[in-house]
């Protein structure tokens, strides 16, 4: 394709539905960094929230995100997204997404934090589905063009045209994105009349995280970078349990393992190895809210020295266990752990990425000709903590929107100039890859110990000391040599991980996903947190 209309990096839920939209008028381009399906998008279990109920409310639906997000949630979108969540569901089903239904109506199911059952749900793989029946859409339509495995590295803006002319003011417009192709090792130039960022999220930035490997928070970095503010990046939310495994760092064991009477205990060999310690955290014991075992899991951690808690369902029968978890059972079978015998080691894991690039109503960002959806963008619907179900429907609710958006006003798109190409006087290979093994694993280790679960101001002044050593070592090493995946992701990763620390530090308070030992009281006024580039 010459220069497409519209372009997009990222091929998820977000990306894909804003794609379908816009290409009945334009012609699209979309980025995806590896395979089309390398976001969470395919790996989301549980299903979508929308109010489909005869018994069921808007409202209630309001009122439940609104709870979830301790107060921080921006009313207006929340009515924008729940009150859109009926035709979300509509338009996929249409496009063949086989949810699961009874008697001639989708089935619903009820997920934690909601009052009532509104999870449409294709059994226990939603997101798969979803993805699948996207990407065949996508894969059908004439005007849209997929290119896998090209990596995003920075926005085009009007800091990049040819005739070096300056905008006053610096970069308002982006153009597009200078993205490597990862099959020949080259740096392309893509330029576009509006450039949608549907990124995902950047769980990657923790040592474990349920997300896939490219969740490294690449398009907030590169949206801070142009010029975008970005908020409420401290709101990461941790799932209680995943396995602990240095190789296998995101695989989840599901909270119906406790559900169904799994015990945590500390393992052996500390004071009180192979005792519960649930009971002294809160009365309803392993049933407790996800932030209150994880956080109960965390402290058990840091107090003790200890690598992970113990996860034990062994006391049951093994056919019940068997029967109940065959996925979960296999797959620790083949990692050599059988868990009707002995216990699970786990961590919480990062799971979910509340802020991100601050977005209106339309996804549109600060800067002209460029919109964030998704797990990307900060829209106000989550507020200080996500309710379960709500990630994907957002990025339903905002991909519309923001193609829609941009059709409407199509005559303020301007056509492209002519751009600079990618700088190529960086053609040098480095051979010190270990710089980024080594940089990679250690920020990620960091941001565990220090800017997880439970934050203190020391802890998070400890990870920004590091966050700037290492920046400053990976944009040294950026300056030099060739680019490479690895080395983009990490300057992502560090940039990300330098907004989050900012942010924290920045609240003095505990609300929702955010807990400070300095800080332990809410404050009366829930505030955002907004960062603003120089
Ligand atoms: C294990 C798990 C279970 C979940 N379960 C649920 C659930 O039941 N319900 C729910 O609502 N939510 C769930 N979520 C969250 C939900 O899946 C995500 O929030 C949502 O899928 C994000 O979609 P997205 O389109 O924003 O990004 P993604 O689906 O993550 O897609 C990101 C895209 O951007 C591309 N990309 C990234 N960086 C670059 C770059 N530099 N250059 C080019 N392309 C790039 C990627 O290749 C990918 O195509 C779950 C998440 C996980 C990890």
């Amino acid at each position: 394709m010459s220069s497409p209309d519209v372009l997009i990096i990222g091929s998820g839920a977000a990306g894909l539905t804003a794609a379908l939209v816009l290409a009945e008028r334009c012609r699209v381009l979309v980025l995806a960094k590896g395979a089309l399906d390398g976001g969470s998008t395919a790996w989301a279990q549980g299903g979508i929230a929308a109010v489909l109920d005869e018994g069921d409310t808007f409202e209630d639906h309001i009122r439940d995100t609104m709870v979830a997000g301790a107060g921080l949630n921006r009313r207006e979108t929340v009515e924008f997204v729940v009150e859109n969540a009926p035709a979300a569901i509509h338009r996929l089903a249409e496009l063949g997404v086989p949810f699961n239904a009874e008697s001639g109506a989708l089935h619903l199911t009820r997920e934690g934090g909601h009052s009532h059952r509104r999870i449409v749900h294709v059994d226990d793989a939603t997101g798969w589905a979803v993805q699948q029946a996207l990407i065949a859409a996508a894969k059908a339509h004439p005007n849209i063009t997929l290119r896998p495995d090209m990596v995003a590295i920075d926005l085009v803006t009007d800091r990049h045209r040819a005739d070096r002319s300056e905008t006053p003011g610096g970069a308002r417009r982006v153009w597009g994105v200078y993205a490597l192709d990862t099959g020949t090792g080259r740096v392309e130039c893509f330029s576009a009349r509006a450039t949608i960022l549907a990124t995902g999220g950047a769980g990657r930035t923790y040592l474990f995280s349920t997300a896939p490997r490219g969740a490294t928070g690449d398009g907030i970095a590169m949206a801070w970078r142009a010029g975008c503010r970005v908020s409420n990046m401290e709101f990461m939310q941790f799932h209680p349990t995943c396995l602990y495994n240095l190789e296998v760092k995101n695989f989840l064991i599901t909270e119906a393992v406790r559900g169904e009477g799994g015990h945590l205990k500390l393992p052996p060999g500390v004071p009180g190895g192979g005792e519960r310690f649930m009971p002294r955290f809160d009365p309803r014991e392993e049933l407790a809210p996800r932030d209150i075992v994880a956080r109960a899991i965390d402290h058990e951690i840091k107090r003790l020295g200890l690598d992970y808690v113990h996860l034990d369902i062994s006391h049951k029968d093994p056919d019940f266990v068997r029967g109940h978890f065959p996925n979960i059972y296999e797959r620790l079978l083949g990692l050599g752990i059988d868990m009707t015998k002995e216990p699970i080691p786990v961590v919480p894991a990062q799971h979910y990425t509340c802020g991100g690039v601050l977005i209106d109503l339309a996804g549109r960002t600060d800067l002209d000709g460029l919109y964030a959806v998704g797990e990307c963008s900060e829209s106000g619907l989550h507020g200080a903590n996500r309710l379960a179900s709500n990630s994907l429907l957002e990025c339903f609710v905002f991909g519309d929107a923001a193609a829609n958006d941009i059709l409407a006003r199509w005559e303020q798109f301007p056509a492209p100039p002519d751009l600079r190409p990618w700088d190529e006087s960086r053609v040098s290979d480095s051979d010190e890859e270990v710089v980024i093994k080594q940089n990679w694993t250690e920020l990620r280790r960091f941001m565990w110990n220090y800017v997880g679960i439970v934050r203190t101001n020391k802890r998070l002044e400890r990870a920004a000391h590091r966050i700037k050593l290492l920046k400053g070592e990976v944009n040294d090493y950026y300056g030099n040599f060739r680019v490479t995946a690895d080395l983009i992701e990490l300057r992502n990763l560090l940039q990300t991980a330098e907004l989050i620390v900012k942010s924290a530090r920045a609240r003095r308070e505990s609300r929702g996903l955010h807990f400070t030992q300095d800080y332990p009281q809410t404050q009366p006024a829930a505030r955002d947190t907004v960062l603003v580039p120089n």
